[in-house]
C-alpha cells in the first residue's frame, strides 16, 4: 500500500485536539466553515518557510513546526488579535515518517498551548516548505496597527534584541559559544516566542505596533513610513540579554540588535502620558517594557550612541535587497 497524501493528513493532522466551537466543518472537506464570533473582525495572516532561506538544512522537525508557529502567531500579536484558526500548507520532498510524527508533535503541542484549531492545508511534493495561514480576532476599532504614533510618543519593546541574530551565529558555527549561554541565544533562535498577550493587552493602548522580525531600525522604519513620522532610539536603552553581553563584543551585540533578524519582540509607540498604564498592563501578563527611544517630526530612524549618531550599514533582512 502506498501511503497516500490522504493517508498523510489523517495520520498526522487531524487529531483529537479541542474542537472550537467557532469551527463549523474542519479539516477532511473541500473548504473549512468557521464562525466569527460577533463584534469581532478577523484578523489574517500568512508566513513561508523554506529550508535554506529561512531556516537551516539540518533543523530539527519540532523546532521547524515551533518557528512556523512564532512568525505566523508573532504577527497576530502585532496586531493586538487573539488567536483561533490556522491552515497549514506543507511542501515535503519525501514521506519521512520519522520528520512527519516529530514536526506533528511539536505542531499539535502549540495549537494546544494557544487554544488554535488547524483547520485545512495543503500538502504538496516539492522543496521543504512551510506556510502558514493564521486567523485571529480582534474588534476592529481596538486592533494596533504600524500607522498611528505621533511625534513626542515613546518607543517601547518587549524584550531583549539582538539574542535570535547571535543564535543564528552560533548554530551557523560563526560565532562560539558555550554552556548556558549557548543553550539560551540557539533556544531564542530556533523557539522565538511570540508575544500574543501583550499584544493583547496593548489593544487600544499603543498608538502604533509592529513585531520584530528584520531588526528594530527596520521595523520601526515601518511604523515612522506607516505613521509619517521619523524616531531616534538610544543604543543604550536597548535591552540586551547576560547570555548576548558574555559572547561577543558590545559591538556586534549592537549590530545584532538593531539590524539583526529572527527576534518576535513586539515594537510599539505610546504617548507619554499613557506609559505608566501600558507598564502595568504588560505586567499584569509578564511581559518587561524597556523605553528605548522617541518618535520625531523629523522623517527617518536615527541611532544614537554617546551622544552621536550611528552610521548603519544595513537596516534589516531584505530577500530581494542587490546583493
Ligand atoms: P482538495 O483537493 O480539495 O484541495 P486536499 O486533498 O488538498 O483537498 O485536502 C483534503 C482535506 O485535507 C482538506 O480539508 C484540506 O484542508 C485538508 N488538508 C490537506 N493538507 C493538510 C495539511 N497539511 N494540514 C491540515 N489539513 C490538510
Ligand atoms: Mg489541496
Amino acid at each position: 500500500m502506498t501511503f497516500s497524501e490522504f493517508n498523510l493528513i489523517e495520520r498526522f493532522f487531524v487529531r483529537d485536539n479541542p474542537q472550537r466551537k467557532d469551527v463549523v466543518l474542519g479539516i477532511g472537506d473541500d473548504c473549512a466553515i468557521l464562525n466569527v464570533p460577533e463584534g469581532q473582525s478577523l484578523a489574517v495572516s500568512m508566513d513561508t518557510l523554506v529550508e535554506g532561506v529561512h531556516f537551516l538544512h539540518d533543523t530539527a522537525a519540532a523546532d521547524v513546526a515551533a518557528k512556523a508557529m512564532a512568525v505566523n502567531l508573532s504577527d497576530l500579536a502585532a496586531a493586538g488579535a487573539e488567536p483561533a484558526w490556522v491552515t497549514l500548507s506543507l511542501s515535503i520532498p519525501k514521506i519521512d515518517m520519522g520528520w512527519l510524527q516529530a514536526f506533528s508533535d511539536s505542531f499539535h503541542e502549540l495549537l494546544n498551548h494557544y487554544g488554535l484549531q488547524v483547520v485545512g492545508g495543503d500538502t504538496t511534493k516539492g522543496p521543504l516548505s512551510i506556510t502558514l495561514q493564521v486567523h485571529g480576532f480582534v474588534p476592529a476599532s481596538v486592533a494596533l496597527k504600524r500607522s498611528g504614533a505621533k511625534a513626542g510618543d515613546i518607543v517601547c519593546v518587549t524584550g531583549p534584541l539582538g539574542d535570535a541574530c547571535l543564535g543564528l551565529k552560533v548554530a551557523q558555527h560563526k560565532l562560539a559559544a558555550n554552556g548556558d549561554v549557548r543553550d539560551y541565544l540557539l533556544n531564542q533562535y530556533y523557539r522565538p516566542k511570540a508575544r500574543v498577550a501583550a499584544g493583547i493587552a496593548l489593544r487600544s493602548r499603543a498608538s502604533a505596533a509592529i513585531d520584530i522580525s528584520d531588526g528594530l531600525v527596520a521595523d520601526l522604519g515601518h511604523i515612522c513610513k506607516a505613521s509619517d513620522v521619523g524616531a531616534v532610539i538610544y543604543t543604550e536603552q536597548i535591552p540586551i540579554s547576560e547570555s548576548a553581553k558574555q559572547v561577543t563584543s558590545a559591538e556586534r551585540v549592537m549590530d545584532c540588535a538593531l539590524t539583526g533578524g529572527d527576534d518576535y519582540e513586539l515594537c510599539f509607540t505610546v504617548p507619554e502620558d499613557d506609559l505608566r498604564k501600558v507598564q502595568a498592563a504588560l505586567e499584569t501578563v509578564g511581559v518587561a517594557c524597556y523605553e528605548v527611544g522617541r518618535i520625531t517630526g523629523k522623517k527617518g530612524v536615527r541611532v544614537i550612541q554617546d551622544g552621536e549618531e550611528l552610521e548603519l550599514n544595513k537596516a534589516g533582512f531584505d530577500h530581494f535587497a542587490a546583493a
